[in-house]
Formats: structure tokens, sequence, C-alpha cells
């Protein structure tokens, strides 16, 4: 591409129907871009799941970042609230504000977004465009039987606590953005990865509906987003800080840096559920079936609080604290 074709700058309706509108594909949607609205089916039997994330520059995601994983960071990050909720995705919505017409960005920004969205079956059906600082908010659509939604509140005392995949490498990855952490080209590139591809577990929150008492994804840090289940359950929880699952690459950093990674990293996008111990044959079958692993990290307690515990079982001192927009 030359140097100009780069710099090409196109008008709000132009990239609208160059880069965010597709030709029909999805059952679910009666009608898509182009109106006042989408129209949309849900199946009989059940819920409209619905939630939105927003990504601005500088907050989010750094400006170092390919439009392509920019676009697909956006959608994964509300897939992976559906799959919290054992939601089936539908579709999606795009507001998206960009400070000119960048054709270029645009391409990059769909082609990250829509090849997500066809791993799951999904359709971009509407979204708002206008010029402002970057900032991409999707919402996503998606549904799950009357009453089976996987919520934070059903957490009870004796139920085991389960993350999927691994956990902490986003934040390891940050840290070597903010010179804090050296690593080598090939662990950095795996770290970067798990930060701007995260993968969201949708095919597991589906698999643990009627399984798993509680769920939540974890955006904010382990110890943080697990707080807001043992409020929204009335219960306290034990976290088995040498059995959470790392990658090679964190397990080799020393243990400080671990634990700040593991229990505050952030930008994980794993499942953290609970399940009573008599589901354990069926959480390992619900992960086989997802081709997801999943790990027993603590067990939920009726004293209310968090103790993260290590294998000699003394007691950690909490010095992390989680994200919070208005707090750091
Ligand atoms: P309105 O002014 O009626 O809200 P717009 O002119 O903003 O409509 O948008 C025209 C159509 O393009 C609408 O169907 C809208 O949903 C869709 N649209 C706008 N921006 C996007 C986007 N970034 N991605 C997908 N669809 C979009
Ligand atoms: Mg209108």
């Amino acid at each position: 591409m030359s140097e100009k074709a780069a710099e090409k700058t196109v008008g709000e309706f132009e990239l609208i129907r160059r880069h965010f509108s597709r030709e029909k594909r999805s059952a679910a949607v009666d009608l898509g871009v182009g109106d006042d609205c989408a129209l949309l089916r849900v199946a009989p039997g059940q819920q409209l799941v619905v939630s939105s994330d927003m990504l601005v520059e500088g907050r989010h995601f750094l400006s170092t970042v390919a439009p392509e994983r920019l676009g697909h960071k956006s959608l994964a990050v509300n897939l992976s609230d559906l799959a919290a909720c054992g939601a089936e995705p539908l579709a999606f919505t795009l507001a998206l504000a960009m400070p000119r017409g960048d054709d270029r960005f645009a391409a990059g920004l769909a082609r990250g977004l829509f090849a997500l969205a066809d791993q799951h079956g999904i359709e971009l059906v509407g979204g708002d465009t206008t010029a402002g600082p970057l900032n991409i908010c999707i919402t996503a659509m998606g549904q799950v039987p009357v009453g089976q939604a996987l919520l934070r509140s059903g957490a009870k005392p004796g139920d085991d606590l389960w993350v999927s995949g691994t956990l902490g490498d986003a934040r390891l990855a940050l840290e070597v953005f903010r010179g804090t952490v050296a690593l080598d080209g090939h662990a950095f590139e795996q770290v970067r990865r798990a930060m701007e591809l995260p993968q969201p577990r949708v095919a597991l929150g589906q698999a643990l509906r009627g399984v798993a008492s509680s769920a939540i994804d974890l955006s904010d840090g382990l110890l943080g987003d697990l707080g807001h289940v043992l409020q929204a359950s009335g219960v306290g929880a034990n976290v088995f800080v040498d059995t959470i699952p790392r990658s090679t690459v964190l397990a080799a950093q020393a243990p400080d840096l671990q634990h700040t990674c593991l229990l505050a990293g952030g930008d994980d996008y794993e499942l953290l559920f609970s399940a009573a111990p008599a589901q354990r044959q069926a959480v390992a079958a619900a992960a086989r079936d997802a081709g997801v692993a999943v790990t027993r990290i603590g067990a939920l307690t009726t004293t209310p609080g968090l103790q993260v515990v290590d294998r000699q079982g003394a007691v950690l001192p909490q010095t992390w604290s989680s994200f919070d927009h208005f707090k750091s």
C-alpha cells in the first residue's frame, strides 16, 4: 500500500458502508445495519442478555496495538461478559469515535472484529460513528434459557472455586510495556498475545449452565472480581495461591511479581466460577467439551472475607488493589 493510500480519510457513511456493513448471515437478525434500528429474534423460552464494554485509548489499550488486534479485543471483552452469564451470543452493535475517518485503521479494526464474530456466528447489526478521541464501545446481545443465566449471586458456602485457562500474562505484558520487567522476544510475544488477543470462554460458559452456582469473567483482577461474587452471594473465600494456573513465562518470574499478576492482574478474560463439590465430574466434562482447561483454586466459606493462603497454610497479607477507573 502506498504512503498516500495508507493515510486515506473517508466520510462517515462511506466508512460504515465499506467496513461495517456486510450481507445478513445470521438467522437471529431480521434487519441489520442501515435503518434506524436493527430487528433481532430471540428464540421462544429464552431471555435476551445484553452487555456493553467500552475501550478507551490510553486507558484500556496502548496506541501501539495493531488495529486488527484492537478489533478482536473490543469484541472479545464483550463476548466474555456473555460467556460469564452462560449466554449464547447473537449479535452486537459498535459505537466508534475516531479522530478522523481513517480508512486503514477502520479496515484493520473491522478485520479483527469480524474474524472473531465469524468464529461465534454473530453479526454486527448497527452502531454509531463519530469524530472524537479514539473510543470503541460494543454492545453484545445473546440469549439464555429463561432462569438459567449464571450470576454472581449464586455461590454457596462449601462450593469449590474454579478458574479457566491461566491468569496473569496480560499484566506481565503490561509491566514489560511499563519497563518494570524485561522478557526475551519469544516470551514477550506470548504474553503480549494474552493481553491483545484474549479468547472469550463462550463455549465453557454455556456448558456450565446447570453446573456452576455462580460465575464472573475476570477483567479487573482475581481478588477484585472475586470480591464482587462474595458480596453478591454473601459468602467468604479461601484462595490457594499456589494452585492458580499460570503460564511457564509467568512461573519463571519472581514470586512477588507472580502474585501481583495472578491476584490483581486484570485483562485476563477467563471465567471464575463456583460449583458444589458434587459437580466436579460435571465441571471436568464441561471443560472437556469446551476445550478449555479449568483448575480448582479455592473454596467458599460461611465466614465473610477473602483469604489468600499459600501451600504452607500461611495467610498472605493483602497489599493488592484491583482496578477502579476513578481511583487509580
Ligand atoms: P441514525 O442517525 O439514524 O442513528 P446513523 O446515520 O448514525 O443512523 O447510522 C446509519 C446506519 O449505520 C444505522 O443503521 C446504524 O446502526 C449504522 N451504523 C452507524 N455506525 C456504525 C458502525 N460503526 N458499525 C455498524 N453500524 C453502524
Ligand atoms: Mg435514525
